[in-house]
């Protein structure tokens, strides 16, 4: 395949406007996979079991197609991207590999937040972008013109003049050039791939020219090691070559090499302007540098322009439920962050919970679809503590980046030693209907927002609909790990969208928050608290400790404290009775059975101090908002 009949495209949407559908729907027609059940959604590049079951993106998958179109035959390289806020990393890096993209719309939701920010991001990339709005026609679909003229859609709700309308005000989009579409049943879908081969330019390179890859993924397989994802800027690669790293300068062997057909399929050879797979010796991840350049050994180029690595917003430590199986948990953990390498990993011992490992995530939906991959994957029995953002404390003569509370210095030491505390900040972009602007503001202000603003979405001629509204702000990113989209769904009926972007530090009054049982500090619950509002989130924690601790043999203090302040307190009553107390009688095997129960549930007990703690109290805390 010449470079020009290569085309290399993403399909870049907000999560759930039909990429993954859209994608099977392309393989099948042309010939890739086989269609079966029309509509039926096969997801065939959402690989990993997380993915199917709760019906995102997590990983970006690579598949070529071939088709024949006005009597060429053409070879086209979809490479399928994440569509929620923690991966946007993944989102830019393939985006890298490609020259045009889809920016696909569901025609009943309209323009959400991340139909924004993936939109910027390819522009930015200087990507063609083919509008396509998804959802429409059903069924006896003609022409996509008439179609939006006559409104026949798929879904009642589907308002495909006024979502056109919204793409050519907010993204500028000639409306002419926009798709109408139904991913679910492929109508008009041909369209999408006459779009793709005429408006997509071909990728610039020669295959005579010095061998130059760009390496924009990596997997780890059990077997072959290090399989990493390259695109082909220039020259050629084949199998047995000898390649080296810009990045690392280490040398390497091609062992095999080939294209994503939806699986890999051997090709012995990789040309200018090709997306494929190569396996090499390459023995850790650690190595397979994303954004790094590759060229032929001793043939060195100039190397593209790099990227920055992926950032850890979110901190969470991993500690097994069971402490002998940490060595196991530790194993399972490190063999899965191979596959993901966004994740970091350390070690972390805490004496309420024992030996476990403290772990960076992109984002919450990534520590959660972590958390079920290594439940899914091997099996594991974890607590998960609350969720942590990166603080940067500027002592006298140092600055500290602490990503775990315990290493957080007590207000003492802040005060005496400290020069300031700061915390990461995002700006915040929600899309959401004008009736529930009120209602969102509110609660963005008790998430500590400002540099409040609004825009209009949809042109001022009011519809019949209510209009949508561009929110922006300033939060703190310890505000949107909790609850925060949780709250921003179920405040606007489900209606808004979100997303967000780094926004550097900011000092802010921060200080250590520290649970008390009968006096005992609990390490594993410590909190960084803003200080206006340490009492409220106090007390809501000491409720929850109430809650799920159960009686012990005394009175239990719980406190919550700030230094030396007491900010929150409650008190579990003691429980009297003997367990055995009420089997009268003494029929001896029922009370055998009973003291087995309770041995049984001492077993799985954590003594914290002189509490006994049961795991599952642990894990309530930890998993309860
Ligand atoms: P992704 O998150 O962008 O990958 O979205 P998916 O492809 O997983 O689709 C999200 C949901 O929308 C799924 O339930 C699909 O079945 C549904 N969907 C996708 N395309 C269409 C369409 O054209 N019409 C209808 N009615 N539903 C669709
Ligand atoms: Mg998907």
């Amino acid at each position: 395949f010449p470079c020009g009949v290569i085309r290399n495209f993403s399909i870049i949407a907000h999560i759930d406007h039909g990429k993954s559908t859209l994608a099977d729907r392309l393989l099948e027609l042309t010939g890739t996979i086989s269609t079966t059940l029309n509509g039926a959604n096969k997801q065939v590049l959402d690989k990993l079991k997380v993915e199917r079951e709760r019906g995102i993106t997590v990983k970006a998958q690579t598949a070529s197609m071939v088709h024949d179109f006005e009597g060429l035959t053409y070879l086209l390289n979809l490479i399928d991207t994440p569509g929620h806020v923690d991966f946007s990393w993944e989102v830019s890096r393939s985006m890298a590999a490609c020259q045009g993209a889809l920016l696909l719309v569901d025609a009943t939701q309209g323009v959400q937040a991340q139909s924004l920010s993936v939109f910027h991001t390819a522009r930015e990339r200087g990507l063609k972008i083919i509008p396509v709005l998804n959802k429409v026609g059903d069924w006896g679909l003609h022409e996509a013109e008439s179609l939006i003229k006559s409104s026949k859609i798929d879904l009642p709700a589907a308002q495909p003049e006024r979502i056109t309308a919204q793409m050519q005000s907010t993204f500028g989009i000639d409306p002419e050039d926009v798709i109408a579409i139904s991913a679910k049943t492929g109508a008009n879908v041909g369209a999408v791939l006459k779009a793709i081969i005429e408006r997509i330019p071909p990728p610039p390179g020669s295959p005579s020219e010095k061998l130059k890859a760009y390496l924009f993924d990596s997997s780890y397989d059990r077997y072959r090691g290090v399989i990493s994802l390259v695109s082909i800027q220039d020259g050629v690669l084949h199998k047995g070559d000898k390649i080296a790293s810009c990045y690392t300068h280490k040398k390497y062997d091609i062992t095999d090499v080939g294209i994503m057909y939806p699986e890999e399929i051997s090709t012995g050879q990789l040309l200018a302007g090709q997306v494929g797979y190569i396996a090499c010796n390459m023995k850790q991840s650690s190595e397979a540098h994303i954004g790094d350049t590759l060229h032929r050994a001793g043939v060195p180029v100039e190397p593209m322009p790099g990227f920055q690595p992926a950032k850890a917003m979110v901190y969470a430590g991993i500690f097994p439920v069971d402490s002998n199986d940490f060595i196991k948990l530790e194993e399972s953990i490190k063999r899965l962050s191979l596959t993901d390498r966004s994740i970091t990993v350390q070690r972390e011992s805490s004496t309420a919970l024992g030996q476990g490992c403290r772990l960076g995530f992109l984002g919450t939906l990534h520590m959660d679809v972590f958390r079920q991959r290594l439940e899914d994957e091997y099996d594991a029995n974890i607590i998960i503590t609350a969720p942590t953002v990166p603080y940067k404390v500027i002592y006298k003569d140092r600055i500290a980046m602490v990503s775990n509370p315990t290493d957080f210095p007590d207000v003492g030491d802040v005060r005496e030693k400290v020069k300031e505390v700061q915390e990461p900040v995002v700006k915040a972009t929600i899309i959401v209907p004008e009736d529930y602007l009120g209602e969102i503001m509110d609660l963005c202000f008790s998430h500590r927002a400002e540099e409040l603003d609004h825009s209009y979405l949809d042109a001022t001629s009011a519809t019949e609909a209510s209009a949508r509204v561009i929110l922006t702000c300033v939060m703190p990113l310890s505000e949107i790990v909790t609850d925060f989209f949780d709250k921003l769904k179920s405040r606007s009926s489900g209606y808004a969208s979100f997303d967000y972007e780094d926004a550097g530090y900011k000092q802010n009054n921060l200080a250590k928050m520290i649970f008390l049982l009968n006096n005992k500090p609990v390490d594993a619950l410590a909190l960084i608290v803003h200080r206006d509002a340490e009492q409220d989130i106090g007390k809501v924690w000491v409720n929850k400790l109430h809650k799920v601790i159960p009686r012990q043999l005394f009175e239990v203090p719980i406190q919550a404290a700030v230094g030396k302040k007491v900010v929150a307190r409650k008190t579990l009553s003691a429980l009297r009775a003997d367990v055995t107390a009420g089997l009268y009688g003494g029929h001896y095997e029922r009370k055998m059975k009973h003291l087995e129960n309770q041995k049984e549930a001492k077993r799985k007990m954590k003594r914290v101090g002189t509490v006994d703690l049961p795991q599952e109290a642990f894990f309530e805390i930890m998993s309860s908002k």
